[in-house]
């Protein structure tokens, strides 16, 4: 096949993706502003409904699993073979972007499309799945869906509340007519020997494409994390006239505390080593400080991530060492409390080149480029499956009303993605 060939079919894949994005912005549009589609909830279903509607068009085999997660497959002609799954969300959080999560799923479909169009029919099969409660917003536990459908869902997770309704996840599964016992019997609807590789096209979500004036991104890794959600610094309450000598001062100690880990970030930006340091909350006892006291306590919370293993170990442990060179200097203590690891998911290296050298053949630049943001695919390669990333240049980043992506944009990655499948 030729690429004037192939080209041709494009605008008709760009067609597809174009109606069912309508579709699902029109169907759970906020009325204060972007999309809402809650986990378990009406959006997240309508989104479900829309996808599944326009597989069956195609005439795809579409199912679901005991976590109700959409399967869409055009079957292999020799079905003993190990498939290709290509996923994503289609929750999103609340009054979010259109595409954050969607674009991946309408992506798939299109590439079967078009495979369709072309009369290309692959020997494995190829199934789309969109994947429920990636967003960790609601039931403050990530890649439900996906983890479910891996028979990896921590069964804790079911008995979580959605911020919203207050609700279980048991009990918006059963709702929706899903089975949460087999959940958590550890059920597996996928099994990693029957899948040959995952594929996630995903928004960057992040400007860095848009500053490249690149319309894609061959992922390389998604990164891992330790987090600390509750840092607590405790020093001693005080009298604001209170000589610095006397002083156990816990706010400014979280506060050297935060600038040396910006220190550090920027000193690994410059060699070229990636990763990132969020303070998501911070703040004093807030019920008892006030102008003249000298707080006693500081909290906050710390998100640090990167794309080694070594990377993650060696921020955590750097983070340990600023905290004790500061209890020393002001005479406090810092309890990092809970604290929660996920591991660096790499892309496959085999796919990644084979995503890099077709993009090239179709005369679309895409660079190697570290995801930003954690996606349904680290579940994959968790679970020991080759995994591949497509990040879609994105304007406005993400989970915000303002959220933009170019279609055409869209289509580069669905070409790639087709490609590859073809091949
Ligand atoms: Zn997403």
């Amino acid at each position: 096949m030729t690429i004037q060939e192939f080209s041709a079919h494009l605008p008709s894949a760009r067609q597809l993706a174009q109606n069912l994005l309508g579709s699902l912005q029109r169907a759970t549009r906020d009325p204060a502003g972007g999309v809402t589609r809650p986990s378990y909830g009406e959006g997240e279903q309508v989104a479900h409904t829309l996808v599944a509607e326009q597989a069956c068009a195609m005439g795809l085999e579409v199912t679901t699993d005991a976590a109700l997660n959409t399967y869409m497959t055009l079957p292999g002609t020799d079905r003993s073979l190990p498939g290709v799954v290509i996923g994503s969300h289609l929750d999103s959080v609340a009054r979010g972007g259109n595409y954050d999560g969607a674009a991946g799923v309408v992506a798939g479909l299109a590439a079967i499309h078009l495979l369709q169009e072309i009369g290309i029919s692959p020997a494995f099969d190829i199934t789309v799945m969109g994947v429920r409660a990636e967003e960790s917003a609601w039931f403050r536990h990530s890649y439900i869906g996906s983890k479910a459908a891996l028979g990896l869902l921590e069964p804790a997770a079911l008995d979580a509340r959605r911020i919203d309704t207050q609700k279980t996840l048991a009990e918006h599964i059963t709702e929706l007519g899903g089975n949460p016992g087999a959940l958590a019997s550890g059920h597996a609807f996928l099994r990693s020997a029957r899948i040959r590789a995952y594929v996630e096209v995903h928004i960057e979500q992040a400007p860095s494409l848009v500053q490249r004036k690149h319309p894609l991104a061959i992922g390389t890794a998604i990164p891992g994390n330790v987090r600390y959600p509750n840092i607590t610094v405790s020093g001693t309450t005080a009298h604001v006239g209170l000589p610095h000598r006397f002083r156990n001062d816990a706010l400014k100690a979280a506060a050297e505390f935060v600038s040396e880990m910006e220190a550090l970030w920027r000193a690994w930006e410059t060699q070229g080593k990636p990763m990132a340091f969020t303070v998501g909350r911070f703040h004093t006892d807030i019920d008892n400080d006030a102008t003249t006291k000298v707080p006693g306590i500081a909290c906050f919370s710390v998100d640090m991530r990167a794309y080694d293993e070594n990377d993650v170990r060696t921020l955590d442990q750097i983070a340990k060492q600023i905290a004790g060179n500061l209890e020393k200097r002001h005479g406090v203590r810092f309890d990092f409390g809970e604290r929660t690891t996920a591991p660096v998911a790499k892309t496959d290296t085999a796919m990644s080149d084979a995503f890099t050298r077709l993009a090239a053949k179709a005369g679309i630049p895409a660079e190697p480029l570290p995801s930003p943001a954690s996606h349904d695919a680290a579940v994959f390669a968790g679970a020991g499956i080759p995994i591949g990333l497509i990040l879609i240049r994105n304007e406005h980043g993400s989970h915000n009303p303002d959220e933009h992506m170019e279609l055409d944009d869209l289509v580069a990655g669905i070409n790639v993605l087709t490609r590859w499948l073809a091949e």
